[in-house]
């Protein structure tokens, strides 16, 4: 468990940091909380040959809301997401999500960009980044692109982001009144990756009818999942339970686990069923209090 040796940058501004990807291309990996790429080298999974620390980079540390988005910095530490009075109050479905991450020793350094550059369909943020219908700010040498999170998870562990990039801005869009949102996630034990888990994110209309929702839906397939039947399935509905019944049949349908030492395929998209069914119920509840 020791990894090949590597040579170690950690510039203090995002021009040097993209200046160092440009001039070392595939050889280089950016390190932030370093709680996947850690284990991914020590394992040989990963073996680059510099790594370039990003946590001396300045302004890439914030929770703020600002222009009809909630701005996330992409070194803004699960812990400071899981504290933060704001994501309590306002998007309870990001604090659902950063709060059953692995442990508190790991919740201290990992990074919600770190989660989401990783690409690792067992990841939690990146369903519920699906959910909320997020946008990701990558910053690389011909300066900002805004990338939607339906297209940034192009498969296992591979990302849209280019290897001169990096993740600076995770955007959400600020909710609507009559908005709820919940994360549910079955774990072997605290601190596991999913079996399974589901994001929910809706906004109900004055009659309370669903007006908009997001489905996602954590590693039980290739990447993320965006339950788009589920979604618009629902869309227009009254959301009591027969109807949430059969938006999780969809989001079943739309799961593809695999057998693994989680559990049987059937255990998982039953599972799936399960999760977002009381996803669902949790985001309505949610919406109609607020
Ligand atoms: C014991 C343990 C349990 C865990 N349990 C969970 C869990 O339950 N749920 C969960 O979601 N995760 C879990 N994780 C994984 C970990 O929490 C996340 O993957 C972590 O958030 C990754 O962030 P990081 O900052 O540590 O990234 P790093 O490990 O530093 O980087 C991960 C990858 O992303 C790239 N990268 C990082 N930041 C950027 C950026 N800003 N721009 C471009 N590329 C970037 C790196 O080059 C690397 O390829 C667990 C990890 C451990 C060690």
């Amino acid at each position: 468990m020791i990894p090949a040796s590597f040579d170690y940058v950690a510039p203090k501004t995002i021009g040097k940091a993209i200046a160092l990807l440009q001039q070392h291309g595939a050889k280089a990996k950016v390190l932030a909380g370093g709680h996947s790429l850690l284990p991914a080298m020590k394992l040989r999974l990963a073996s680059p040959k510099i790594l370039i620390d990003i946590n001396r980079l300045p302004n890439l540390d914030y929770i703020k809301e600002s222009g009809g988005w909630l701005r996330i910095g992409a070194l803004t530490r699960e812990s400071a997401l899981d504290e933060s009075d704001l994501i309590k109050s306002k998007y309870p479905i990001i604090a659902d999500t950063a709060r059953v991450i692995a442990d508190p020793l790991v919740r201290n350094m990992a990074t919600v960009g770190g989660n989401l550059a990783h690409g690792d369909p067992a990841n939690d943020h990146p369903a519920t980044m699906l959910a909320l219908g997020a946008e990701i700010v990558a910053t690389g040498p011909k300066g900002k692109r805004t990338i939607p999170i339906e297209s940034f998870f192009i498969d296992a562990f591979q990302t849209a982001l280019k290897s001169q990039e990096i993740l600076t801005e995770i955007r959400v869009p600020m909710p609507k009144p009559r908005s709820g949102g919940a994360y549910m996630k079955l774990e072997r034990k605290v601190g596991d990756f999913a079996i399974a888990g589901v994001a929910a994110q809706l906004t109900l209309d004055d009659a309370g009818n669903i007006k908009t929702v997001g489905i996602g839906l954590t590693n039980v397939g290739l990447t993320a999942i965006k339950a788009e039947k589920a979604e618009a399935f629902l869309r227009g509905k009254t959301p009591d339970d027969a109807t949430l019944k059969q938006a999780s049949e969809l989001a079943a349908a739309a799961s593809q686990p695999q057998s693994d030492l989680r559990g049987p395929e059937e255990y998982k998209r039953a599972m799936v069923r399960v999760l977002t069914f009381r996803a669902l119920k949790r985001a309505v509840e949610r919406a109609q209090a607020g």
